[in-house]
């Protein structure tokens, strides 16, 4: 089974993508997880990603795009895989609609786990002033551009990929277990 999970920052998909993982055998593929390790590792590309990924905004659909595609060539996809955090917008879903194409695979389901932007803020203002352990790009303010982002590019996947019949939504405002009990039921049913 090959799954997207599209649902703006915060909302838990990475949670839920590991609750996937262990399972269903699926293998997580994020390109945030991806380009924090290049930028780790201080490659070209994490160099490139960084300073757009603490502004908030998308880094460049060729480098998502071929991460992904690589990504992809590795053995252990074959089970199966969850993309978290791609596609992010048209041209990387219609990419990504090509490559499993080209592949021989194919998406089974778009599972969007829905949160209100005003849910999401005050999740992340309360975990700041519990901890002074900050993501460089996980504060109230890198936030808003964040959801920005998800509203102007990514919210039209969800449109594309109801015209492909793939579209289930989850209720995100629910407890973790919540969430991941609607996940199976939308998966299964
Ligand atoms: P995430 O962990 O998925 O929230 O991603 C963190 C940041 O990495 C995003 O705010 C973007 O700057 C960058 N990023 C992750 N995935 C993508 C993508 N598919 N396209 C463009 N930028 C991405």
């Amino acid at each position: 089974m090959n799954l997207i999970l599209l649902g703006p920052p915060g909302a838990g998909k990475g949670t839920q993508a590991e609750r996937l993982v262990s399972g269903r055998g699926l293998v997580q593929l994020s390109t945030g997880d991806m380009l924090r390790a290049a930028v780790a590792a201080g490659t070209e590309v994490g160099k490139k990603a960084k300073k757009l990924m603490d502004a908030g905004q998308l880094v460049p659909d060729e480098i998502v795009i071929g991460i992904i595609s690589d990504r992809l060539e590795e053995p252990d996809c074959k089970s199966g895989v969850i993309f978290d955090g791609f596609p992010r917008n048209l041209a990387q879903a219609e990419a990504l609609d090509a490559l499993l194409g080209e592949k021989g695979l194919s998406l089974d389901a778009v599972v969007e786990i829905r949160v209100d932007d005003e849910v999401l803020i005050s999740r992340i203002e309360k975990r700041a002033a519990e901890s002074d352990d900050e993501r460089s790009d996980d504060n109230a303010d890198v936030l808003r551009d964040r959801l920005k982002v998800y509203h102007e590019q990514t919210a039209p996947l969800l449109p594309y990929y109801e015209g492909q019949n793939k579209l289930k939504v989850v209720d995100g405002m629910l407890t973790i277990d919540e969430v991941s009990e609607e996940i199976e039921k939308v998966l299964n049913g």
